[in-house]
C-alpha cells in the first residue's frame, strides 16, 4: 500500500476517511490539526502560541509544522495517512524532504457551501472519533455520546459558520500551487466527496493498492 497524503478543505472528510482506512487497513494517522489540539489542551508551549491562530481560522506557520513532521514521521511509521499536511508548497516541499516517493495524493473535492451544510451538525470526540448528526453513516447511536470510547462529543472551537469561511479563504489561497505541484509529479488524484463515504474509501483504496 502505497502512503497517501490527503489534500482537502475543511469538513471534506479527511478524518473520516483517515479512520476508515486506519481501521481496515492498518495505517498510522497524521493528523496536523489533531496534533495542534492536543497541544493546546495539554497547555504547552506550543499549544499557547497556536491556541489563537486555530480558534480564528488562520494557519500556523510552516516553520511549527515542518518540525511537527521531523519528530514524527519516521521510515518505521509507513504506511501512512498524512491528513492536514500540506496545506502550502513551502510545506509540500519540505515533506518532500523528509518522506520517500512511495504516495499518492488525494484531493477531496468539497464547495464551500457543501461544507457549510456540514459544519454545524459535526461532532468529535477526544479519541479522535468523528460524527455528523445529520447523516445516517456518521451519526453517534447514543446522543452526545462516543460509539468507540464512551465520552461526550464535543463541537471543535472552529467548526462554526463565520470561522469556516475563514478557513476556506486560507485554503483557496494556497490551493492552485499545491495542485500544480503534485499534478507535474503525477501524483494527483481528485474525489468528489459528496457522496457515499464508503463508495469514497473504496475509490481511494483502488488508488493506492500496490498491484
Ligand atoms: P484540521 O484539523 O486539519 O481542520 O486543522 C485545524 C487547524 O489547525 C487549521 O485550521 C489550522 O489552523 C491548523 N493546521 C492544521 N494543519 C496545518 C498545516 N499543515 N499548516 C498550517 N496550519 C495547520
Amino acid at each position: 500500500m502505497k502512503n497517501i497524503i490527503f489534500i482537502a478543505p475543511p469538513l471534506a472528510g479527511k478524518g473520516t476517511q483517515s479512520n476508515i482506512l486506519k481501521e481496515r487497513f492498518g495505517y498510522n494517522h497524521f493528523s496536523t490539526g489533531a496534533m495542534l489540539r492536543e497541544s493546546v489542551e495539554s497547555d504547552s508551549p506550543l499549544g499557547v502560541r497556536v491556541k489563537n491562530i486555530i480558534d480564528k481560522g488562520s494557519l500556523v506557520s510552516d516553520d511549527i509544522i515542518i518540525s511537527l513532521m521531523k519528530e514524527n514521521l519516521t521510515k518505521d511509521k509507513e504506511p501512512f495517512i498524512l491528513d492536514g499536511i500540506p496545506r502550502t508548497l513551502n510545506q509540500a516541499k519540505s515533506l518532500d524532504e523528509i518522506i520517500d516517493d512511495n504516495y499518492e495524493v488525494i484531493y477531496l473535492e468539497l464547495r464551500e457551501n457543501d461544507a457549510i451544510k456540514r459544519v454545524e451538525s459535526r461532532l468529535t470526540c477526544d479519541c479522535g472519533k468523528i460524527y455528523n448528526i445529520n447523516d445516517e453513516l456518521l451519526k453517534p447511536k447514543q446522543l452526545n455520546k462516543c460509539d468507540s470510547c464512551g465520552k461526550p462529543l464535543e463541537k471543535r472551537n472552529d467548526d462554526t459558520i463565520n470561522t469556516l469561511k475563514l478557513r476556506f479563504q486560507k485554503f483557496n489561497a494556497n490551493i492552485e500551487p499545491l495542485l500544480e505541484y503534485y499534478k507535474k509529479k503525477n501524483k494527483l488524484h481528485k474525489i468528489d466527496v459528496n457522496r457515499d463515504i464508503l463508495e469514497i474509501s473504496k475509490d481511494i483504496m483502488r488508488i493506492v493498492a500496490n498491484d
